[in-house]
This record gives C-alpha cells, sequence and structure tokens, in this order.
C-alpha cells in the first residue's frame, strides 16, 4: 500500500500537483493537435485516462452561476452528460449562494491525451471546478491564478476554510446520479469528515494528491457509450478512516520533509493500447 502510495504521489505530483504552473507551451501531440470534435452521436471510448470521444459538446464561456476560464487551453469539450451537469450545478450554486464557479480543464475537442497537466480528462467525462467561488455579478479575470485552500503542513484547511457555497457544491456533486467520484486533497475531505453530521455522502469524495485549489468531478460511463470503462464504485463506507487520516500525516511530513519521498518504483503495468475507435479517429 505505501509503495502503491509513493508511486501515485510521485506521478500525481506531476500530473496534478503542479497543474497550475506547467507551461502551456508544450508542443502538441497528435490529441491536441485536433481542433474539432468528431461529429456524430456522443460516445465515450475507453477509460478515463486512456480513451478518446465522439460528438463532444462545447461548454458555453459562461451560463448561469458558472465562468469557464483558461480558454485559450481548448479544454472545454465534453459529453452532453457532462455540459448538463455543470450547468445544473452552476444554477444551483447561483440560486442559493448568488456565487458562481470557475470552471477549469474539461477536455480536448476529441478527447485523448493532453500535452500537459492531466492523465485523465480524456472522454469527456471529467471537470476540474476551482476551490473558490466569486460574486455572481464578479467579473473575472481569466488569466487569475487558482489558490490553496490547505495548508499541507499542519493538515488543515487554511484561515477561512471552505466557502459555504464550495461545501454545498461538493454535496451536490456527490448526491448526482451520474457522479462516480470527486477527487479532492485528503485535508478537504477529513475537515469534512469532521464538520458534517451525516457523513454518508462523503462515500464519492476520494483523496487524491493535489486537488486543494479545485475538486474534480468524475461522471460515470453514460449508457450511450457501451465501450467506456467505468472504475470500480468507490469502497462502501464515507471514508473517514486511518487510511484517510494516513494521508493528510504524509503530506503533511512530505511537505515538513519529516518523511522522506521514495523513489518511484519502476511500474509493472502493461502498456496502455488505445481503444480501436480512438485509433481510427486520429487518422479522420
Ligand atoms: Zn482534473
Amino acid at each position: 500500500m505505501h509503495a502503491y502510495k509513493y508511486t501515485v504521489l510521485f506521478v500525481c505530483a506531476v500530473i496534478f500537483g503542479t497543474q497550475a504552473y506547467q507551461p502551456e507551451n508544450k508542443p502538441d501531440n497528435a490529441w491536441s493537435a485536433m481542433k474539432k470534435p468528431l461529429h456524430g452521436a456522443p460516445e465515450s471510448f475507453g477509460s478515463y485516462a486512456n480513451g478518446c470521444m465522439a460528438g463532444a459538446q462545447v461548454l458555453p464561456s459562461s451560463g448561469e452561476g458558472y465562468i469557464d476560464m483558461r480558454r485559450n487551453r481548448g479544454r472545454y469539450y465534453g459529453q452532453p452528460e457532462l455540459i448538463t451537469f455543470i450547468q445544473h450545478l452552476g444554477r444551483y450554486t447561483a440560486n442559493k449562494h448568488r456565487r458562481k464557479h470557475l470552471i477549469g480543464d474539461l477536455s480536448q475537442p476529441r478527447g485523448g491525451k493532453m500535452n500537459f497537466g492531466h492523465s485523465s480528462h480524456q472522454i469527456g467525462l471529467d471537470v476540474d471546478i476551482w476551490m473558490q467561488t466569486v460574486d455572481i455579478n464578479q467579473s473575472v479575470n481569466p488569466r487569475r491564478d487558482m489558490k490553496t485552500i490547505v495548508d499541507k503542513a499542519a493538515g488543515v484547511l487554511k484561515h477561512g476554510g471552505m466557502e459555504p457555497a464550495t461545501r454545498d457544491a461538493l454535496y451536490f456533486s456527490a448526491r448526482y446520479p451520474q457522479v462516480a467520484r470527486i477527487f479532492v486533497n485528503p485535508v478537504v475531505k477529513w475537515h469534512l469528515c469532521q464538520t458534517e453530521s451525516d457523513t454518508s455522502w462523503l462515500n464519492k469524495l476520494r483523496p487524491w494528491w493535489g486537488h486543494d485549489q479545485h475538486f474534480h468531478v468524475r461522471l460515470l460511463c453514460p449508457s450511450h457509450s457501451p465501450n467506456c470503462k467505468n472504475q470500480k464504485p468507490p469502497p462502501s463506507g464515507d471514508g473517514c478512516n486511518d487510511s484517510l487520516y494516513n494521508w493528510v500525516d504524509e503530506q503533511s511530513g512530505l511537505v515538513t520533509g519529516r518523511i522522506k519521498p521514495k523513489k518511484r518504483s519502476v511500474s509493472t503495468k502493461k502498456r496502455k493500447v488505445l481503444p480501436d475507435a480512438c485509433q481510427l479517429m486520429l487518422s479522420k
């Protein structure tokens, strides 16, 4: 378990932890070079970290209760269910809190591997949502930086904690039937374990490195996508346990130097094979 977690740590420090600082001028790969969706019926192929999609829809740059950030990246495409989810969440937050969400990356026009920043987000069913919300009437600088809400060394939320609108957005997302998982920093989940009177809805909140500036919502494979691979459902229960606390403690130890990072172990996993439909899509 530990070796696995450290491997994950190294991979994710690269994938998630430094997301805000990744260079945006990396050369395109075949997928990031594709500037238009493949028209036709919407469909996701493969898995969240190895797949692609057809029939993607565009998330409008703003709507009730949300504004899409970093539009220049061209990662505002998703399956219709993902676009609908973001619009529902925005409406909920606008009505309840008079605030709006700042939306991060969805997927590229045809999904697939990105040239920087994520290993998943490949099949149009993942979205990053910033932890901070803004007043519904506030204009937003699209170059604004994400801010962390976590004091990783202390293993607690920073002063100011979590906005009520963000807590409610997590609650809304966790109860949304098509949501499979929500990735949050272990400290965010630990905080909710300690402050919620009913913790049963925390089941879908999964602790993961990074995710202290944004949370990541992942939808289940839609019924129209028979070749989309769901993950196993999260383990039963609220997940407020020793294992979660170990994530918090390890993160703190790594930041303070109390724990030394271990060398990344060589993966014995087989090389991922891209689904046939995606191979074909690359040639269209
Ligand atoms: Zn993400």
